[in-house]
């Protein structure tokens, strides 16, 4: 007896390889028989509710043997789902997420189920809420503002901040990578001077930590203070600790504009220097400059990489706009000392100019691609949405002075969207075959305080309706793989990430001709279309666009 059957659907394994009709059994929540079904019994909706049991064949790896029949007619479970011949899929995995910042907040994560998403991977771009060194813990609160959700921090180390999400209960799966730049302020502060060699023995330790309390890399935010300030051989020296227990090192590049293939060179050097993978975080192209160009030469130099043995990767999210904090337009010296110290040379006129100018230089000509994604204050409200030069005209300022008003207003607690990367390059850059899908997002509720991203909701779905269904960048298996088996298998989760015997039951079952990434700018907290049923761990967790309540989520560490 096995406590739940999901029968009759089009299986899509997580390989890449093509789909096959069949049904999967669940037991404790893990997959524990896989069935393959002769496809002429079962091409009509409602004709295979049976399992032809003497057509029925193991689906286990290739040279696949018939199953006994006794044993497949005998297949019952406390469940039986029918598929009605719609696709069954391993769970979703968000190998890029900010999601450390809300589990705590939002355990139920409706922004990660409703969309398939059944593993998450939180600590990106720089940022995780451990380490914790109390002296500077209000420098954390800081960097972390607008994220971060708690009024405190559950631990000094990392596993204090897994235990505590593991107390709380949760419903995605997840695991995190340690944040560089959470690790260069507990070693020293919003400092942009070059580590001395005891600061860098404190982040290495603050590494090693980690790495034992089961991170499955270090992350760095290089656009963002503190991490910014590092060098390339302070990234080096600190990836290289990692070696020993398998990390790796995901970045979030210095540039990704006019220097986009210097950065990308900057990270294979980190990794051959340290001798770790390297994972690319949300490759993209965002200046006019370098479309159709950067992304060609950046992709070229990984694939070169590789050829010559070198483990790189990327990631990416499925949109031309980005989101981030607004205050990243303001340049980044001005940002030592953290927000407060910002704040206070704003307030200098003769500093305010010469952030001013440099903001002016750098952003000649492309203001009208930044618009106000989310104010945090009431009181700004209907600044969202606007772009930058419109809010400079309606306030009679330029567009620098328009966009540190907005920053000092909401005190550095504000989001822009960024009109910045083409289309042509999105699906260059998708088509490759060891690219990833992340979101960039957050696990948020749909009545989620602040604007989002529709990334935040609709990511995945969005691969798979628009750049699967409409534009037929990759098929469906390529797609799925995408975000399920090559995500499990550059992690090293040997238990997730495909539908196998002996995997966790993290499943999704979709109507493909229905989906729909329903997200967007104008209404991101809304669920998808066309995702029918989300399985974690076995336990159903998400149905037809509504949350379950399920919290049947795990915390993963890395093993190694
Ligand atoms: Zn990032």
């Amino acid at each position: 007896m096995y406590d739940l059957i999901i029968r009759n659907c089009r299986i899509v394994d997580g390989t890449g390889q093509p789909w096959y009709r069949g049904s999967v059994a669940v037991k404790a929540g893990k997959i524990v028989k896989v069935v393959r079904e002769n496809d002429e019994h079962s091409d009509r909706e409602g004709e295979s509710s049976e399992i032809s049991s003497e057509n029925a064949i193991l689906a286990a790896d290739s040279g696949a043997e018939p199953t006994g029949a006794a044993e497949a007619a005998e297949m019952t479970a406390l469940q039986i789902v029918d598929g009605h011949d719609h696709y069954l899929a391993p769970g979703f995995i968000d190998i890029h997420s900010h999601s450390d910042c809300k589990i705590l907040a939002y355990p139920t994560g409706e922004s990660r189920i409703l969309q398939g998403v059944t593993t998450e991977i939180g600590g990106n771009c720089g940022m995780s809420p451990f380490p914790v060194n109390p002296r500077y813990e209000e420098e954390l609160s800081g960097y972390l503002r607008g994220w971060w959700e708690e009024d405190t921090f559950p631990g000094r180390r990392m596993s204090d901040f897994l235990k505590a999400v593991e107390e709380k209960g949760h419903s995605v799966n997840f695991g995190a990578l340690v944040g560089h730049g959470s690790v260069r302020l507990a070693a020293m502060g919003f400092s942009d001077q070059k580590a001395d060699a005891g600061q860098m023995a404190a982040m290495k330790d603050y590494v090693k930590e980690a790495m034992e309390d089961g991170a499955f890399g270090m992350s760095s935010g290089l656009i963002y203070p503190p991490g910014t300030y590092a060098d390339t051989d302070e990234l080096a020296e600190l990836s290289a600790v990692m070696k020993p227990y398998g990390g790796m090192y995901v970045t979030h590049m210095r540039n990704e504009g006019l220097q986009l293939v210097e950065s990308v060179r900057e990270a294979l050097e980190i990794g051959k220097r340290s001798g770790v993978a390297v994972e690319i975080s949300h490759h993209k192209a965002t200046r006019k400059e370098v479309w159709h160009t950067g992304c060609r030469e950046t992709i070229a130099m990984m694939k070169e990489a590789r050829a010559n043995g070198q483990d790189v990767t990327f990631d990416q999210y499925p949109y031309t706009a980005s989101s981030t904090g607004m205050d990243c337009n303001i340049p980044s010296w001005a940002f030592e000392g953290g927000v407060d110290a910002l704040l206070k040379r704003l307030e200098d006129p003769e500093l305010k100019k010469k952030i001013c100018t440099q903001m002016e230089e750098s952003h000649r000509g492309r203001w009208d691609e930044i618009h106000v994604g989310d104010a945090a204050s009431r009181e700004n409200a209907w600044t969202i949405g606007k772009s930058i030069p419109e809010l400079a005209q309606i306030w009679n300022i330029t567009p620098e002075e328009a966009c540190i008003r907005l920053v000092v207003k909401e005190r550095g607690d504000v989001k822009e969207i960024h009109y910045g990367m083409c289309d042509d390059d999105v699906e260059y850059i998708m088509s490759q075959d060891f690219g990833m899908i992340g979101s960039d997002g957050e696990g948020v509720p749909l009545d989620f305080h602040g604007m989002v991203h529709p990334r935040y909701f609709g990511a995945f779905t969005r691969v798979l309706a628009h750049y699967c269904r409409e534009r037929k960048l990759f098929s469906l298996e390529t797609a799925v793989r995408k975000m399920t088996g090559l995500t499990a298998q550059r992690l090293g989760l040997e238990d997730r990430g495909l539908i196998r015997e002996g995997m966790w039951a993290d499943l999704v079952l979709f109507d493909f001709d229905q989906l729909e990434s329903t997200p967007d700018f104008q209404n991101p907290k809304v669920p998808s279309k066309g995702i029918e049923k989300v399985y974690v761990n076995g336990i159903l967790t998400a149905e037809n666009g509504r949350h379950t309540g399920a919290m049947a989520g795990m915390v993963l560490r890395r093993k190694g």
